[in-house]
């Protein structure tokens, strides 16, 4: 099989050098007036084909090594559970898994691991799923990498899904790049957007690339299943049909498949967060347009008005104005409140990806073009040191009655 490859058509490069300015890896130079790539730094990324005018640059593919994958069929969800309570980010992906299962027309079925689980397959059910892989055993009361891995894998090859998906949580970044390593399955991580090609019956898998600049769609066409984690409040929940009933496929596995190489000692639950931002139901958000840290004390006087939690950007965050634990975005937390307030946020991507699911968005900003208002439900262009405390009053007014 011929890898993928990449080519300079050198009749049509005029020497230009937009090619060499697109090139995230710093991978093309001129050589003699033409564009030349150096493959030890070259990814194939593609960023450097729309940026020629000339179409002198072209990726040539392979068509890869074809598997029959017709025996693949299904939707799988890694239905995460904590201490036998399921986790909400499986029925946001369960929720997701339903869209993606009736354009394929195929079924929505989630995968429970743990001890004394089966009372919990209801949940599941009522979430939309259609069947549920249920394994219980004590060996799987708590997530463990060696027992959790084995079992997936051991059920994807005998029932043999198209689709899996799992949380980016820690257990799912865990547990699911396992997995794929084993059967050689691709990986699409801390997917924002998934879809399904409706031509071609692949998962079309979208997330943020190249620090967040582009939204990269990703497409697994010759191996199955097509694997994807999700954050967690980046998708809706299902909807509980309590009348909904799954089929349930009960498995039982070797005491050498349940084996771990490493011993849990103890489990100690984590001392709470100060800010419990991904659970909260209104956020105020405050960003470098709050000016100071000490002016962060507005963000806060709103916040405890609205009994919110305050957010924050990376900028705000990087100037040390407020702790990591209250960044929201792409390397920070993702939320889905009912109310997001941002003030002195520009709107820049890496920030969106975070916040954008949010129910409604209060911008406050002084720049009338700041791209916080294209995602804003309402948008307010005025200083946050005179809007803010206004909100405050007013709220406070209303709320007290
Ligand atoms: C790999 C990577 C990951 C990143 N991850 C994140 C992330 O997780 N979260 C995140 O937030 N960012 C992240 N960023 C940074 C992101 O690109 C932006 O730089 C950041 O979000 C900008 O923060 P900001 O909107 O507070 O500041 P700015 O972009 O500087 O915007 C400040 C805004 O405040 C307004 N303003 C100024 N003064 C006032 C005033 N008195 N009243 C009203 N408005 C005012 C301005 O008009 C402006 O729109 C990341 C970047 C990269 C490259």
């Amino acid at each position: 099989m011929a890898d993928n490859t990449i080519q300079i058509m050198l009749d049509k490069c005029v020497g230009c050098t937009l090619c060499v300015k697109a090139c995230p890896f710093g991978a093309i130079q001129m050589v003699g007036k033409k564009a030349a790539i150096d493959m030890a730094k070259c990814t194939l990324c593609g960023a450097c084909v729309p940026s020629c005018k000339f179409k002198a640059i072209i990726i040539i593919k392979s068509a890869g090594e074809k598997k029959d994958l017709s025996a693949y069929k299904d939707v799988w969800v890694f239905c995460e559970q904590k201490n036998g309570v399921i986790q909400s980010i499986s029925y946001e992906l369960l929720g997701e898994g339903k869209k993606l299962a009736a354009k394929l027309g195929v079924k929505l079925c989630g995968v429970l691991l743990g001890d004394n689980i089966m009372s919990k397959v209801d949940d599941v059910a009522h979430r939309g799923a259609d069947k549920v892989y249920v394994v219980d055993a004590p060996e799987l009361k708590h997530y463990q990498d060696d027992p959790y891995t084995k079992i997936l894998v051991e059920l994807v090859s005998e029932y043999k899904p198209e689709v899996i998906l799992c949380g980016a949580t820690v257990v799912g970044r865990s547990l699911i790049s396992r997995v794929a390593i084993t059967i050689d399955a691709g990986l699409t991580a801390d997917c924002t957007g998934l879809d399904i090609d409706e031509k071609e019956k692949i998962l079309l898998q979208t997330r943020p690339a190249f620090g967040g600049n582009i939204m990269a769609t990703i497409i697994t066409p010759n191996h199955r299943p097509q694997m994807a984690t999700v954050r967690h409040k980046v998708m809706k929940e299902a909807e509980v049909h309590k009348a909904h009933k799954a089929e349930v496929i009960k498995k039982t596995y070797s005491a050498e498949t349940l084996k771990s190489r490493t011993t849990l000692l103890d489990v100690v639950e984590e001392i709470e967060e100060t800010v419990n931002l991904a659970e909260a139901d209104i956020i105020v958000s405050g960003g470098r347009g709050m000016g100071s840290p000490e002016n962060f004390a507005i963000v806060k006087d709103l916040a405890k008005v609205l009994n919110a939690a305050v957010g924050s950007s990376r900028a705000a965050v990087d100037a040390g104005w407020m702790p990591y634990s209250h960044q929201v975005g792409q390397t920070g937390k993702t939320v889905c409140p009912k109310l997001y307030v941002a003030c002195g946020i520009s709107g820049q991507i890496q920030h969106l990806i975070g916040m954008q699911s949010s129910k409604v968005i209060v911008a406050i900003n002084k720049d009338p073009d700041a791209p916080i208002f294209k995602v804003a439900t309402y948008g307010i262009v005025g200083d946050v040191n005179e809007v803010l405390p206004a909100l405050t009053k007013a709220f406070q007014k209303v709320l007290q009655k």
